[in-house]
Order: structure tokens, then sequence, then C-alpha cells
């Protein structure tokens, strides 16, 4: 399998003045093409400390990708420095040199004279045209090992990278990368890393968990000679990932748990509707967030005061006094009301303390969430154990979605 390095030049990257999506972006096509992408390195305009990032690269892998520093100003330094670490000659081509010319004519723009050093090609490299600029990308091969130069604006990079890099680097390589990802929610990353363990020990496919924001995933990466080989290979160590934690599964390669809801909904031509408290509108935003959901979609209220939980959804006066807002009691009577209310077939409502201060001597981060359906009223109560006002908020909104996932899993 070949082995590759990023290396993006700029130092408006190390300021952070800039984002390094010419990074993230490389990534993804380089892994998709079946190429490993070992490490990234970002170096600013310096050409020592450039050199002795590119050697190193050379050092451990067969390709190095660069991007930025091929503009005409005296700072942008790549081309000369790579030229310089692999033994190859600068040299004005005359064709580029017309291309540059005529890039500027149809603009009607004067052309600057320091940009002829973008026709300044390296001997014996293969060279790729720039379609939305002016600075020519390269390749430069010696002793199996090869330096790859592309422009840093990421309109140039990215054209030049589907119009020549990757037809360039399709001849290199063989066979593809394919990856799952496994979502979960109700299981902390370090138990699923557990319970799945022996798995990660595996090289193809390879195993990774990770988290994000209250949820636990699974990666599978499998490398093979066909997309049909590498399923293969993911799909017995899938199977064992069902049969140890299914039960936390709610979607392979789902985007996220509203489009989880959304598509359940949808299949089951069912009807949800909202009522939220802390999350003042947040289940409904993320559920709207996916395209067609006003097919399952029909309300969602935001009842922030009693009074209008009492008014709007009827939650009776009595319950408010005698367990205050945030209470089971008041939780089912919201989630009951709601679908009184809409005349959906399910409900969901969330009642509970986002923080970062406490009330009705509740603490912070309690939560009651209700589900109202055709078969009854139920709640569950949720404790983040987080200050975190906006955590509390979006972890309530997943575990309100998680139920009605899990619900509709039994409609
Ligand atoms: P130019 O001819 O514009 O100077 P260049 O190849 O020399 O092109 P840079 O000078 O390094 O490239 O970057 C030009 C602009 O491209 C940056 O100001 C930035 O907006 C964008 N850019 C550069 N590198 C990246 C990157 N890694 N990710 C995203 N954008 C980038
Ligand atoms: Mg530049």
């Amino acid at each position: 399998m070949l082995t590759c390095e990023i290396v993006s030049v700029g130092t408006e990257l190390l300021l952070g003045d800039i984002l390094d999506t010419n990074a993230q972006y490389l990534s993804q096509q380089l892994a998709a093409m079946g190429i490993a992408v070992l490490h990234r390195a970002t170096v600013g305009d310096n050409a020592a400390r450039l050199a002795e990032t590119v050697r190193d690269a050379l050092s451990r892998s067969d390709i190095v990708l660069l991007t930025g520093g091929l503009g005409p100003t005296a700072d942008d330094l790549t081309k000369e420095v790579c030229a310089d670490v692999m033994g190859f000659a600068l040299e004005r081509d005359a064709q580029t040199v017309e291309e540059i010319r005529a890039f500027f004519q149809k603009r009607g723009m004067p052309m600057p004279e320091s940009n002829l050093k973008q026709a300044d090609l390296p001997v014996g490299a293969t060279v790729f045209p720039n379609s939305n600029g002016t600075a020519p990308g390269a390749a430069m091969e010696r002793g199996g090992k090869c330096v790859i130069l592309l422009p840093g604006p990421p309109n140039e990079m990215r054209a030049m990278f589907e119009q020549s890099v990757q037809p360039f680097l399709r001849q290199k390589t063989t066979g593809v990368i394919v990856s799952h990802t496994v979502r979960t929610m109700g299981i902390g990353e370090s138990a699923l890393a557990e319970r799945v363990a022996p798995l990660l020990a595996g090289s193809n496919p390879t195993v990774a968990p990770y988290a994000k924001q209250g949820e636990a995933m699974l990666r599978i990466t499998a490398h093979a000679d066909t997309p049909q080989d590498a399923e293969a290979l993911i799909e017995p160590v899938l199977r064992q990932i069902r049969g140890t934690v299914g039960e936390y599964i709610y979607g392979i390669d789902v985007e996220d748990i509203q489009h989880a809801v959304v598509q359940a909904l949808r299949e089951r031509g069912l009807h949800l509707a909202t009522a939220e408290s802390c999350t003042a509108g947040y289940i409904s935003k993320r559920i709207t967030e996916v395209p067609g959901a006003s097919d399952v979609f029909d309300c969602g209220l935001v009842t922030y005061s009693n009074e209008m939980k009492e008014k709007l959804l009827s939650v009776r006066h009595e319950t408010l006094q005698a367990h205050g807002a945030v209470s089971t009691e008041t939780a089912m009577e919201m989630a009951a009301g709601a679908l009184r209310v809409s005349g959906a077939d399910i409900a969901v409502a969330v009642t509970g303390v986002a923080g970062p201060g406490c009330s009705e001597q509740k603490s912070v981060g309690l939560v009651f969430i209700g589900l109202a359906d055709a078969d009854g009223v139920t709640a569950v109560k949720l404790e983040t154990g987080r200050t975190d006002r906006e955590y509390n908020r979006y972890v309530t909104a997943s575990r309100a979605l998680h139920l009605v996932w899990q619900r509709l899993q039994k409609m």
C-alpha cells in the first residue's frame, strides 16, 4: 500500500488566520483512493524548516503532497525548496509563460513581471496545469519517492487534484479503502471500546472508537483490491460488533440521530410532535435540519413558562405545584398534551435544568423526558452531570431523539 504525507505551507496557517481545509480535503481523497496518509504537517513560509519537513516526510513515506506557496511573491518558496531537496533544476518554460500571459490577457489585467516566476518548472517533472489560476503544479519523482506540488487556493488545488493528480496517482495505486461508521448512544466511548476490545487489535479491517458530544462511534476501515473484497473483510467484524453492542447502535453510516429518527418515522408513515422546555426548540431545530422533515414532523411547542405548560399542553396546575416543572409527572403530562394537541403518532417532551445555575432546588443537568403514543405515556430521568448549558441542551435533545428512535423500533 502506498504511503503518503501532506505538508501544508503558509505562515497564515500557523497563525490560525485560516483553517487548513486543503489537508482535510486531501486526506479524504487519498483515503478513498487507498493511499494511506501517515502524517500531516504545517510549516510556515521558511525555506530551512520546509526543507527539513520535506526530508523527514520523504524518509518515511512514498509520496509527499504539498499545498501552498506556489504564488509569485518572495514568500512563496515551496517549488524552489522541493526542487532543491529532490535534486531537480528549475528552468523557465516557454509554454507556461504563454499560458500565464494569456490568463492575464483574458481578464484584461496587466501581468506583473513577478508572475513569470511561476513559469520556472522543475526539469523532468510531470507538470499539472492550473485551470483556475496561474501557478502550475508538478510531480517530481526520484528513487521511488515522489513530491507533488499543489497551489494553496482551495479552488485551484481541488481542480488540479481532480483533473491531474488523481489520474497520476491512480497509475501508482492498487486497491481501495472502505470504511463504515457505527453510531451508538447510551454507552460511553471507553465502555464501548472495552466491549469490543479484541476487535481493536485487528489490522485489516481496523476498528477505531471515537466520541463526539454524548455519542460514541466505531469506525471500521478495510483495505482491499476491490470494494467488494473490502466489504467482505468488514462484514464479519460488523456482525461481531452488532452481537456485542447491538442494543446501543442506532445506525451505520447515518449522519446523526435526527437523520435516523426522520428515516424511522418515514419508514413507518408516522408523525412526531415535540414539547420543549429547557431545550426551547433544539429538538425541532435538529429534526428540521433533515431534508424532508415536513413529511414526518407536525409541530414543536416551546413551553418555557409554567403558565404556558398549563395553557398550551394542559399540564395540571396541581402537578406543577406538587412536583415542580422539572419532574417525571410534568414531563409525562407535557408529552401527553403535545400528542393530544398535535394529533401526531408520537410525542416527546423535555423539561430540565440546563444550567449553569440551578432552579427549583434541583441540580443542574437534571432532565426528564416524556414520551407519549397511543399505548400510553412514559418518562425517563437523565442526569448529565455537567453545568455547561450548551452541552446540557444538546445532550438532552440527543437523548430525547434517541428515545423516540428506540420507541419507533418497537412500532
Ligand atoms: P497564491 O498565488 O495565491 O499566493 P499559493 O499557492 O502561493 O497561491 P498560498 O499563498 O500559500 O498559496 O495561499 C493562498 C491562499 O490560499 C491563502 O491566503 C488561503 O486563503 C488559501 N490557502 C492556502 N493554503 C490553504 C490551506 N491549506 N487550506 C485552505 N486554504 C488555503
Ligand atoms: Mg502565495
